[in-house]
């Protein structure tokens, strides 16, 4: 990879076959690549746009032997790809982000201590092995907490909020894998992520720290730019880039944060690679998260983003966010994606909607202002 970027034609391995990946493989084709997905499900958003496809299980060997003979850089799409997978195409094939980044970010107590290690404040927290260790876990940590699998997790899925030592035992039976680990309840005003993507050369550059609200555990809105003082977002993102600099990532890495009342941020979780809050960066950015991601991993320098808006941005979810689109389409303003997913299951993550509006506008204009008719 450090003989220059990959040239028009190369093929990009995409590890995943969901929304992520197929909006990676659009920016992929805009700069001549092809792209050729793997994963499990015949029909994900990813397979529909890639130029080739591998339906096969991640732990299929010969299939990925295969796969590592018809690419010439692989890369994942989402983190709960066994690193075992990645693991066994280290080595035969360039892949970016490696091996030891997926570890750093699978589990959360690898997580927890990397970012600590890296100078980014977390929450107190404490692993739980067994049922022996709640009780000095819950001592540690205190009540209110939230007790969540370490592994596997995604969108609330595998967490519990516990008030009480008897909620805490429930949640203990019920969620599975085990371990689990006990983080604090953290009261914070705002939840924030920053994304950056780095270079091969190690530059680094970041996008405007974002703003997330959640509904039942899922993104439902964000905000771009967050609405905090300038100093709480460049702080974000000079931890977002220090945490991809201290794991030598190749592509982009998104660092989730919670936000307290005094003005601290605590790291919550990163993931390596785009990022639901990011998705606001294609149509208000330059250049968009999952462009970086691909010039990055491409061999290409990478630019600062500039952003021309301000934007808001809203997941739409099952059929109810399905129902949205009809009126979506009609307004003015407003950048309609959909993932072509056929079932509209509820908590799914269907497409998203973002308005742009001029910049500063968030910075004046109240919640329901700013979101208008999204
Ligand atoms: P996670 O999967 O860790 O990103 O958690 C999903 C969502 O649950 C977060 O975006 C928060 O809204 C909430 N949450 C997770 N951990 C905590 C915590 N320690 N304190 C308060 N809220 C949390």
């Amino acid at each position: 990879m450090s003989s220059g970027p990959l040239a028009p034609g190369a093929r990009i391995g995409i590890l995943g076959t969901g929304q992520l990946g197929r909006m990676s493989a659009l920016s992929a084709a805009r700069l001549g690549y092809r792209t050729h997905v793997f994963g499990p499900e015949a029909d994900g958003p990813g397979m529909q746009v890639a130029t080739a496809r591998t339906c096969a299980a991640y732990d299929d060997t010969a299939a990925l032997t295969a796969f590592a003979g018809q690419v010439d850089v692989v890369t994942f799409e989402f983190e709960n790809v066994p690193h075992a997978t990645l693991a066994a195409l280290d080595g035969r094939v360039a892949c970016a982000p490696g091996a030891q980044v997926l570890a750093n970010c699978q589990d959360r107590l690898v997580e927890k201590r990397f970012m600590a290690a890296a100078g980014v404040p977390v929450g107190p927290w404490a692993p739980v092995e067994s049922a022996a260790d709640l009780a000095a876990a819950i001592a540690a940590v205190g009540l209110p907490a939230v007790l969540k699998t370490t592994r596997l997790g995604y969108d609330g899925r595998g967490q519990a909020v516990v008030h009480t030592v008897e909620d805490a035992k429930a949640a203990l039976a019920r969620l599975a894998p085990h371990p689990l680990i006990l983080e604090a309840f953290i009261p914070f005003v705002a939840e924030i992520s920053a994304i950056v993507a780095r270079g091969t050369d190690g530059s680094v550059v970041s996008f405007d720290a974002v703003e997330n609200r959640h509904t039942h555990h899922i993104l439902d809105l964000s905000f771009a730019p967050a609405r905090i003082p300038a100093g709480v977002g460049a702080a974000a993102r000079r931890h977002a880039m220090a945490l991809a600099t201290a794991q030598d990532l190749v592509g982009v890495l998104a660092v989730e944060f919670f936000l307290l009342a005094d003005g601290r941020l605590l790291g919550n979780e990163m993931a390596p690679r785009p990022h639901n809050s990011g998705h606001w960066t294609m149509d208000a950015c330059d250049v968009s998260q999952f462009d970086l991601h691909i010039r990055a991993i491409a061999g290409w320098p990478l630019t600062a983003p500039a952003r021309h808006a301000d934007a808001v941005m809203r997941n739409l979810i099952g059929a109810e966010g399905m129902a949205r689109c009809p009126a979506m389409m009609a307004m003015p303003g407003v950048a309609l994606h959909l993932y072509g997913k056929a079932e509209a299951r509820p908590g799914r993550k269907m497409g998203h909607a973002t308005r742009c509006l001029p910049l500063g506008a968030l910075g004046y204009l109240p919640d329901a202002g700013a979101l208008g008719e999204l």
